[in-house]
């Protein structure tokens, strides 16, 4: 047996989010075009003897107990399929907190995918991902990974075509968001048919490889809310595109922001002007990366 693993637990962006109508039981239908990105939590699984889940983090506030995502994916396994011994979980962040890229979502479904193979559960992937949508509606799409159409509760996915590869440039300001108030406070009733994004036609932009297409359709439904609550992701929406960005877009329920730059050099200068230079007070945290795709 594997009694140590290490792994990646990529975050995503949407490049479109829209929400159809809430369900009886309080979910939200959605279609999302989901697609990861080269930022990643990292994740040290190693086998212990005594029958216990442990979870160590480098960030003092995320909860170290059952409450934390990790936790919650080891235990749905081991529970299971009754294993013996138990697992510690060093999880190390960089994927911002409460952001909309689905942070907790990737570690757990990276401990189910390394789960499976340190104990040699022999799930499919498709196993795994029945298993990962009880513990969060994106987990399913974090084991997948790539680009996606996203629809139902966000459990019902389509792979698409990877994305023509680009730079990426994620800023978050120094808010968090709660996911339960922005989807509390989404009113679809009182929204215009317009103010829906064209997540069909930005499907049809992906299989035909066209990236102004996709750019020019970026639409999230969540920013009706997010962005009246907190100005200040319009403001960073804007810097992107002075700077220079292809299109920028808050992803999930926000407040993280990202912006798509074809060319290195201004991607590079947009980084440094909100990371260091005069626009610097709106983003806390900033990054450049790039997509990740499956087969990469
Ligand atoms: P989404 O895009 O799916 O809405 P998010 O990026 O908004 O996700 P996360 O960072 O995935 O939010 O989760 C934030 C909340 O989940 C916090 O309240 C945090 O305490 C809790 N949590 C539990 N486990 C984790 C984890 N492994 N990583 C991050 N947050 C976790």
């Amino acid at each position: 047996m594997v009694k140590r693993l290490n792994l990646k637990a990529y975050g995503k962006i949407n490049l479109g989010l829209d929400v159809l109508r809430k369900r009886e039981d309080g979910y939200h239908e959605v279609r999302m075009i989901m697609q990861t990105v080269g930022i990643y939590d990292k994740i040290e699984l190693i086998y212990q003897e005594k029958p216990e889940i442990t979870v160590e983090t480098n960030l003092y506030y995320l909860p170290n107990n059952e409450n934390n995502l990790v936790y919650k994916a080891a235990d749905l396994l081991m529970k299971e399929f009754e294993t013996e011994g138990g697992v510690h979980i060093n999880l190390k962040k960089f994927i911002p907190v409460s952001a909309g890229m689905a942070g907790g979502s990737a570690d757990a479904a990276a401990v189910l995918v390394g789960l499976n193979k340190m104990l040699g559960l022999g799930l499919s992937r498709e196993q795994l991902m029945e298993r990962g949508v009880k513990i969060g509606a994106d987990v399913p799409y974090c084991i997948m990974r790539g680009t996606a159409l996203s629809e139902g509760i966000g459990d019902v996915l389509t792979p698409l075509p990877p994305v023509p590869q680009c730079h990426v440039l994620i800023a978050k300001p120094g808010i968090s968001v709660s996911t339960k108030f922005v989807y509390g406070n989404l009113h679809l009733d009182k929204l215009k048919l317009g103010q829906h994004p064209d997540i069909d036609g930005m499907v049809k932009a992906i299989r035909e490889r066209d990236l102004d297409g996709i750019a020019g359709r970026f639409g999230n439904i969540l920013e009706t809310v997010t962005i009246s609550a907190y100005p200040v992701i319009q403001e960073i929406k804007d810097t992107m595109t002075e700077l220079g960005a292809l299109g920028a877009l808050m992803s999930g329920s926000g407040p993280t922001v990202f912006g798509l730059f074809t060319d290195k050099r201004t991607a590079d200068k947009a980084y440094e002007e909100l990371r260091y230079g005069k626009k610097s007070e709106i983003a806390k945290q900033v990054y450049l990366t790039d997509f990740y795709n499956v087969e990469d």
